[in-house]
């Protein structure tokens, strides 16, 4: 072969090649892959090795991604104990449980599964309960690690990422169910159906949490507000931590969202994307 074919036949192999690896077990019943950081479980049957194989390899590198990011930003060893992860069928959303993230299949199966916000829950566990800073923490570095680091964001709610998302929560204020879920951003109890009432209650509260804890974020540093997600007196620590208590980010946060800014619809027009797209 002339040498500019085999150069030529390189690129397109280049272009057109995902990483995957083999199983480590394969069975009549289950595919699991044995990776350093993650467990990967499928249904037999239900993707190709590549599939399995491609995916596999994003989960083990957004939780090693993640840990490096929030747990062991300086050098240094960087190992903890593998996360396993389940691909199932017939499951209507996503849970964590313990070290066991349930990932429904047909999100992983076309890339919109929230891989990095359920590893960001076990990688970052919580001592006092507060969905608020829980969810709007593990959305905001799901985009941040997508958006920076490696893998994609599996949105859930948080459409368009960290880029949008005052853009999404100017408009969820806007709505009624925005209105209802306000009361339970910045505070510590959870509203009734949350689990029921995805698109009505979890949606509106998702958004704007995320929004609010990328404000704290962009004017303090991710390192204090995860240290303040960990905190076991999360109202009583804010102050000392962030410079300011809960009600008073919440107070200006607010009072960004609603004034909306020119450059940031103009930098939404640019990108040519719908960013009120879908939110599942
Ligand atoms: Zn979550």
């Amino acid at each position: 072969m002339a040498p500019f074919q085999s150069a030529a036949r390189t690129l397109l192999t280049l272009a057109f090649w995902t990483p995957t690896i083999d199983a480590q077990e394969m069975n009549r019943n289950r595919v699991r892959y044995e990776l350093t950081r993650a467990t990967v479980l499928f249904t037999a049957g239900s993707f190709s090795p590549e599939e399995m194989g491609r995916f596999a390899l994003l989960a083990d590198r957004g939780v090693a991604d993640i840990d490096t990011l929030l747990n062991h930003p300086g050098p240094g060893p960087t190992l903890g104990p593998p996360i396993t992860f389940v691909v199932r069928d017939r499951l209507s959303i996503s849970r964590t449980v313990r070290r066991t993230i349930l990932l429904p299949a047909d999100r992983v199966r076309r890339d919109a599964a929230p891989y990095l916000h359920e590893a960001t829950h076990i990688l970052v566990p919580m001592n006092q309960e507060c969905l608020w800073l829980s969810e709007g923490f593990a959305s905001y570095v799901q985009s941040y690690v997508a958006e920076n680091i490696g893998g994609y964001d599996g949105y859930v709610f948080s459409w368009g990422g960290n880029r949008n998302i005052d853009r999404l929560a100017r408009r969820t204020l806007n709505s009624d169910h925005g209105r209802t879920a306000l009361p339970y951003v910045g505070a510590f109890d959870e509203p009734p159906d949350l689990f029921e009432k995805r698109r009505e209650v979890a949606q509106p509260l998702y958004i704007l949490a995320h929004s609010l804890v990328k404000f704290m974020v962009d004017r303090t540093s991710l390192e204090k507000v995860t240290t303040l997600v960990q905190s076991s007196d999360i109202a009583g620590s804010a102050e000392r931590l962030t410079g300011k208590t809960i009600d008073a980010w919440k107070a200006l946060w607010l009072n960004m969202v609603n004034q909306p800014r020119a450059e940031v619809a103009a930098t939404q027009k640019r990108d040519g994307s719908d960013p009120d797209g879908p939110a599942w």
